[in-house]
């Protein structure tokens, strides 16, 4: 049975160590695809254009959003972010889970156009630990890391929209439990109708040629 690809999301705040689940994550299992978003923010030491973002100029993003290539798109703290729409297509089809590592926004858009995306947000275990990993992580200016706290306050009310919480504490043990939330949902009912009709499909045949000997 080919199993269908899951559109996975996977949102916290920035220190909750969402990023190091999925490198571990995919460099376990090969059945992932992270999709690489496009942003005008500015690049980080050490990013790579087109391993962590596409960078794009703000009249480069817009055109993006104009001709329709993006699946959904936010501001966050003053920068543009967005999904390229081609890239999730083509391993969804492919059978590859696919994951979006995006903010809340455009988690809860996607959801409304794609109700069968798993959407799951992970927290550090106290939110003192959020800015000592974000202090600890040193990217970020203190006025910088102060907004995207207040962000994270904000952010914490839409959380009861997401389907799954995960207490990222213990790496090993997320990443686990990660794999464990995508396996389960492949197995949904709700995702399998095609497989369950073929199954009654062959079943019928079986019982008229039983009945026919
Ligand atoms: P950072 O600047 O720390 O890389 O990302 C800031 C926030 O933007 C994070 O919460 C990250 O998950 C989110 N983000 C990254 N890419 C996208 C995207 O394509 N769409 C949306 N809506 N958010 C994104």
């Amino acid at each position: 049975m080919k199993k269908k690809g899951v559109l996975v999301i996977l949102s916290g705040f920035a220190g909750s160590g969402k990023g190091t689940i999925i490198r571990e994550l995919l460099q376990k299992y090969d059945n992932y695809a992270l999709s690489v978003s496009a942003t005008t923010r500015a690049p980080r030491e050490g990013e790579e254009e087109g391993v962590h973002y596409f960078f794009k100029t703000e009249d480069e993003f817009k055109d993006m959003i104009a001709k329709g290539e993006l699946l959904e798109y936010a501001n966050y703290v003053g920068n543009y972010y967005g999904t390229p729409r081609a890239y999730v297509k083509e391993k969804l089809a492919e059978g590859m889970n696919v994951i979006l590592e995006i903010e809340t926004e455009g988690a809860l858009s996607i959801k409304r156009e794609y109700p069968d995306a798993v959407l799951i947000f992970v927290m550090p275990p106290s939110v003192e630990e959020i800015h000592h990993r974000l202090k600890q992580r040193g990217t970020e200016s203190d006025e910088v890391i102060a907004k995207r706290m207040k962000k994270a306050g904000l952010e914490i009310s839409v959380v009861d929209r997401y389907d799954f919480l995960m207490i990222n504490d213990v790496l090993a043990e997320s990443v686990e439990m990660f794999n464990a939330i995508v396996a389960s949902q492949q197995m949904a009912v709700s995702r399998n109708r095609d497989y369950i009709d073929d199954k009654k499909k062959e079943f019928e045949e079986y019982l008229s040629r039983q009945k026919e000997n």
